[in-house]
């Protein structure tokens, strides 16, 4: 007999599981069905892919028993397997940096926790909710040898022994009764597991009632199928309630609340195919971290292939979870194959295109849930307009901005809608700040022209506006660059001596200072040059790792109408001072930071001090 001990981390987490997380105890069926769920998948890939399994006889089933006397229940596999170096390494140790994230991950809220949880494949050691001791007898495919591990949560031992066939038994001590019922453990198998797609058996008692007059009922146990083992997807859409749709989703998402949406497929035509896709009507926690998981399981020919490849769509709709079941492609496809095969290319595509439609359809059917949507996921549906990404334009039709005009959010088309006779381009304004940028000193012109203008107070705005150029053949245009010919044009040659002035005062800080007719009421603005990234990109391009960047400066416009600019103009003595204070106050309602504040509040004091 050999003893080991587990893992530190590991020793962390059963303690947690056992002190913690027991109060949503009964997800460790789920767990343990879905291991088995698992080890049956990978035997099935294997019988169908390689010789030496082909032989094999293999009966894909769980089995659940309980017995009340020893309080102990059992959960059988005639799955793949384990040999002692599985056990170890599976059953001891935790291979994934998973667990480190959960931990990381934990909420203190027991139901969300107890669901990431499976997620973090940590899995197997919720069997310690329950039960003080665990064992599992295992026997892998092709081998002869059979082991028992066996532990009570603090360390665990391995010995030989004997089963009869491949696959696993797990045997648990149950702290208590409480699911040494037949009833309980139903509910919770078709609570969680009933779209797995292997049959899930169990000893059942059924009452049969009296054949003849004068005779009595009687019980009788069978060992019955309890859940659906149906993949779902291939089921016809009129044989399927919403219910079941939900259910599935539940199941393969561990998320506990319905879908937001759920968008079912069957394609066949010249490339076959089912699709189940779903949106989630919550956040899912990792949807803003580089190590995201795909919530896309990939299947051929109703054969699981992989739940962890990324590419089966584009990161921007990583927020879809669901089922891809491909019929045309070999078993044994490598991620390669995956990423260049031109069958999987054109589901992919066409898979996108489906998606974006149906969002398309929510939007203009059912306006309430299409925001419910868009607040949780519009910000990384907008990734697709980074660059030249395709499908863009389908993209441009699906996005919402806030507007200087309007309550809520609009489309594109809305303010296409609303546009003036004379408007030749769509207008928006980035930044990070709502109410900053609505009351923006640029936005003075559009104000008084009653021309709206979006909105774009997202950090991703300000990376993927600039890459948009048109909606529907009207150009998109930064506010700050717009043009007015209908304002009489302003005679710059009256200002060159003052603007040469202030350029001087404050020439290590801007690029250039010139005269503008786009102002009302403030003195001056702040703006960038055509070709410059505003301060909003410079500052998300500099956290997205862009250190090389060099400085960009701005152009500090004045507003020669304003009364301290023509003032200005006769106060030699203060012009120096007031030019630096104009250039702060336009970068502070720009959102940017003051380059020295000490020397900013010395010199308003001061001016202070003269005006009083
Ligand atoms: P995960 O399922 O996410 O990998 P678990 O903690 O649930 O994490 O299981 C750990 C590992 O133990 C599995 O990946 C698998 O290799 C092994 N394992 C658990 N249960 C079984 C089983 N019934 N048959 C074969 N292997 C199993
Ligand atoms: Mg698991």
């Amino acid at each position: 007999m050999s003893k080991y001990e587990f893992q530190t981390e590991v020793s962390d987490l059963l303690n947690l599981m056992i002190h913690s997380l027991y109060s949503n105890k009964e997800i460790f069926l789920r767990e343990l069905v879905s291991n088995s769920s698992d080890a049956l998948d990978k035997l099935n890939y294997l019988t169908l892919t390689e010789d030496s399994y082909k032989k094999l006889e293999y009966t894909p089933r769980i089995d659940i028993k309980f017995n009340k006397d020893d309080k102990t229940l059992t959960i059988s596999d005639t799955g793949i397997g384990m040999d002692k170096d599985d056990l170890v390494n599976n059953l001891g140790t935790i291979a994934k940096s998973g667990t480190k994230n959960f931990l990381s991950q934990l909420s203190g809220d027991v139901k969300k926790d107890s669901n990431l949880i499976g997620q973090f494949g940590v899995g197997f050691y919720s069997a310690f909710m329950v039960a003080d001791k665990v064992e599992v007898l295992t026997k892998k495919a092709l081998s002869e040898n059979a082991y028992l591990w066996s532990s009570d949560a603090k360390s665990y031992t391995i010995v030989d022994s004997k089963k009869d066939s491949h696959g696993t038994s797990i045997t648990l001590y149950l702290k208590d009764d409480e699911f040494l019922n037949e009833y309980r453990l139903e509910n919770i198998i078709k609570k969680y597991s009933n779209h797995i797609p292997y049959p899930i058996f169990m000893d059942k008692s059924e009452y049969i009632p009296a054949q003849k007059e004068g005779e009595e009922g009687k019980t009788e146990v069978k060992n019955t199928q309890v859940n659906r083992a149906s993949a779902l997807w291939r089921m016809q859409k009129n044989a399927l309630k919403d219910e079941d749709y939900n259910d599935f989703y539940k199941q393969i998402s561990y998320d506990d609340n319905d879908p937001l949406l759920y968008i079912h497929t069957k394609a066949e035509g010249k490339i076959e195919y089912t699709s189940l896709f779903y949106i989630p009507s919550k956040e899912p926690f990792d949807l803003y971290r580089v190590d995201y998981q795909s919530g896309v399981k990939l299947y051929v020919k109703r054969v699981f292939i992989t739940d962890d490849e990324k590419e089966l769509l584009p990161t921007y709709l990583r927020f879809v979870k669901g089922v891809l079941d491909v019929e045309d492609l070999p078993l044994n496809v490598s991620r390669e194959i995956l990423q260049d095969n031109i069958i999987m290319r054109s589901v992919k595509e066409a898979s996108v295109k489906k998606i974006l439609s149906e969002l398309e359809k929510l939007k203009n059917n059912d306006r309430e849930k299409y925001i419910k949507f868009y607040i949780l996921f519009g910000n990384v549906l907008k990734e697709g307009l980074y660059g030249f990404g395709e499908n863009k334009e389908d993209i441009l039709n699906l996005v919402m901005f806030k507007s200087s005009k309007r309550d809520g959010l609009i489309t594109l088309k809305e303010y296409k809608e609303a546009m003036k006779d004379d408007q030749k381009e769509i207008y928006y304004i980035t930044g990070k700040n709502y109410n900053s940028l609505k009351d923006s000193p640029i936005l003075e012109n559009f104000k008084k022209k009653d021309i709206e203008v979006l909105i774009c107070d997202s950090e991703i705005d300000s990376i993927v506006m600039p890459m948009v150029y048109e909606f529907d053949k009207t150009p998109i245009k930064p506010a700050s660059q717009a043009k007015f010919d209908d304002k009489e044009k302003i005679d710059e040659s009256k200002y060159t001596e003052l603007v040469a002035k202030i350029k001087e005062a404050i020439k290590d800080e801007v690029k250039d200072v010139k005269v503008t007719n786009r102002l009302n009421d403030s003195p001056a603005c702040i703006v960038y040059d055509e070709n410059d990234p505003d301060f909003s990109t410079q500052q998300i391009l500099k956290q997205m790792g862009q250190t090389d960047l060099p400085e960009i400066k701005p152009i500090l416009e004045i507003n020669p109408d304003h009364e301290i600019i023509k003032k200005l103009e006769n106060d030699k003595l203060m012009l120096n001072d007031v030019s630096k204070i104009l250039l702060d106050i336009a970068k502070v309602q720009a959102g940017m930071n003051i380059e020295n504040p000490n020397e900013f509040a010395k010199i308003l004091n001061s001016i202070i001090a003269k005006a009083l």
